[in-house]
C-alpha cells in the first residue's frame, strides 16, 4: 500500500488545572510514502499534541482516549512502551523547533550521530564514515572536520541541519519536524525546507510538518489540513486549498501569510481566541471568530463535506463561500 500512516479519530486528552483538556477531538488522516503532510493551525490548535500522541511522548498525564494510529499496517496505540522504544527515532523520526534543548552540548556532532548508528553491527570506522556521509546530506561544509565540533560551534541554521542528519541516521520511514524552521531567520528557513524536500525525495519518506505559517506549509507539503480547537477543520493538496478554499478560517489564515506580493497591503491577523477544550462544544468550534455565524452554527457541530475526493472542509457553509473573488485572498500574478 502507498499508505505509510493511517491516523482514525485520534482523541487524546491532558489533565488541565481543574479540568480534562480535549487537545485533539477527532482527528483522521494518512500520510504516504513521500508525502509531505502539513498540520496548519495556531498554538494550542493540537498539531504537536497529534504529533506527540503518534510516538506516545505525550506531556505527563496526557493520554489517547480514542481512535487508531495505523503505522505500516500495525495499529501501534496499542503497543507497550517497549514496543514504541523500538519505533521512535528508529521508524518515526523527530525535529523541533529549538535543537539546542535536545542536541547534547557536551558531546561532539559526531559522536552524537553515531550514538544512533551504534545499534547497527557496524564498526566505529563505519560509523564515523556514515557521520560524515550524512552532514554532507545535510549540506554541512567540511563535514569531515565538523563531526569534532560541538553543537555550540554551529550556527542555528546548521544546529538545525545537524538535528535533521541525527534524526535521518536510524533511516526512519516518517519524519515528524514540529516548527522546525520558526526559531531561523527567512534564509535559512528557506534552506531547511529546500533540505526537507531533497530529503523526501532521496528517502522516499513520510514527512509531517507542523507549522503556524500557511504560506511556510504551501512551499514544501503535498497536502495541507488545518486544524483548530483540536480538529482538522479543512484538508486537501495543497494547490487546491490555496485555490479554493473553504472554511473561514482558512481564509483568515491565508489573509494572514506575509507575502512579496503583497507588499504594502496590510496583513489581516483572525480576532478572538480559541474556545476553551475542557468544555464540550455543541455547535462549530469557530462560530465565536467566524464573521459568517449563523444559528445553526451555534447549535449544531459540521461535519466533513468533500468539496473533491481529496478536499473536505467541516462547515455548514461549504460550497457557499467565495473568498478569492470577493476578497483578497492570495493572489496568483
Ligand atoms: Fe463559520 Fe458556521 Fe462555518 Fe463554523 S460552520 S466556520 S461558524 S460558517
Ligand atoms: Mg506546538
Amino acid at each position: 500500500s502507498d499508505i505509510l500512516l493511517d491516523v482514525q479519530n485520534l482523541r487524546t486528552c491532558f489533565p488541565g488545572k481543574k479540568k480534562v483538556i480535549h487537545a485533539v477531538n477527532g482527528v483522521s488522516f494518512t500520510v504516504g510514502y513521500g508525502e509531505i503532510l502539513g498540520l496548519v493551525g495556531e498554538s494550542g490548535s493540537g498539531k504537536s499534541a497529534t504529533c506527540r500522541s503518534i510516538i506516545q511522548l505525550l506531556p505527563f498525564g496526557g493520554r489517547i482516549i480514542e481512535g487508531k494510529i495505523i503505522y505500516k499496517g500495525d495499529d501501534i496505540v496499542k503497543k507497550s512502551e517497549r514496543g514504541m522504544r523500538t519505533i521512535r527515532g528508529r521508524e518515526i523520526g523527530m525535529i523541533f523547533q529549538e535543537p539546542m534543548n535536545t542536541l547534547n552540548p557536551v558531546t561532539t556532532i559526531g559522536e552524537q550521530i553515531q550514538e544512533t548508528l551504534r545499534n547497527k553491527g557496524t564498526s566505529r570506522e563505519q560509523r564515523k564514515k556514515r557521520a560524515i556521509e550524512l552532514l554532507r546530506l545535510v549540506n554541512i561544509p567540511s563535514p569531515d572536520k565538523r563531526i569534532y565540533e560541538y553543537p555550540h560551534q554551529f550556527s542555528g541554521g546548521m544546529r538545525q541541519r545537524a538535528m535533521i542528519a541525527i534524526a535521518l541516521a536510524s533511516e526512519p520511514k516518517l519524519l515528524i519536524a514540529d516548527e522546525p524552521t520558526t526559531a531561523l531567520d527567512v534564509t535559512i528557513q528557506q534552506q531547511i525546507m529546500k533540505l526537507l524536500l531533497d530529503i523526501r525525495n532521496h528517502f522516499h519518506m513520510g514527512i509531517i510538518m507542523i507549522t503556524h505559517n500557511l504560506g511556510v506549509a504551501s512551499q514544501i507539503c503535498d497536502t495541507i489540513a488545518v486544524m483548530y480547537a483540536g480538529r482538522i477543520v479543512e484538508k486537501a493538496p495543497a494547490s487546491e486549498l490555496f485555490l479554493n478554499p473553504q472554511h473561514p478560517y482558512t481564509h483568515g489564515l491565508m489573509q494572514s501569510i506575509p507575502s512579496a506580493d503583497k507588499k504594502g497591503s496590510k496583513l489581516v491577523p483572525i480576532a478572538g481566541h480559541p474556545p476553551d477544550l475542557s468544555v464540550e462544544l455543541q455547535g462549530c468550534p469557530f462560530a465565536e471568530r467566524c464573521p459568517y455565524c449563523m444559528d445553526k452554527c451555534i447549535s449544531e457541530m459540521p461535519v466533513p463535506s468533500y468539496i473533491t475526493e481529496k478536499h473536505s472542509c467541516c462547515c455548514h457553509l461549504v460550497g457557499k463561500l467565495d473568498f478569492l473573488n470577493t476578497n483578497v485572498g492570495r493572489s496568483k500574478e
